[in-house]
């Protein structure tokens, strides 16, 4: 075995989770409404709900790009009384 190529394969992963967990806290640091809902109603779990200038910011997609994946129905999403647009994040995992 080759311990340099061990290391450099260690050292990308990192750097991916580096990479993920950056992007996860701009969008936190950013949210204006603590209380976001809620349940996602169609995994029935309560997953990390996200406005869609969350996700598209957290995709790299533009909103309209979310709003068609809601229009879809690729992504659960679900709107509060209030008539917020809230997307799950675990659904938009793929
Ligand atoms: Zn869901």
């Amino acid at each position: 075995m080759r311990p340099g190529a061990e290391r450099k394969a260690v050292d990308d992963t990192k750097r991916r989770i580096e990479i993920t967990v950056e992007r996860q806290r701009i969008v936190l640091i950013k949210r204006r409404t603590p209380s976001t809902p809620v349940w996602c109603e169609t995994c029935a779990e309560r997953p990390l709900m996200l406005t869609p200038d969350e996700a598209a910011r957290l995709l790299d997609m533009t909103e309209r790009d979310i709003y068609r994946r809601v229009e879809a129905r690729q992504v659960h999403f679900t709107e509060t009384a209030g008539g917020r647009l809230y997307v799950c994040g675990s659904s938009l995992q793929d």
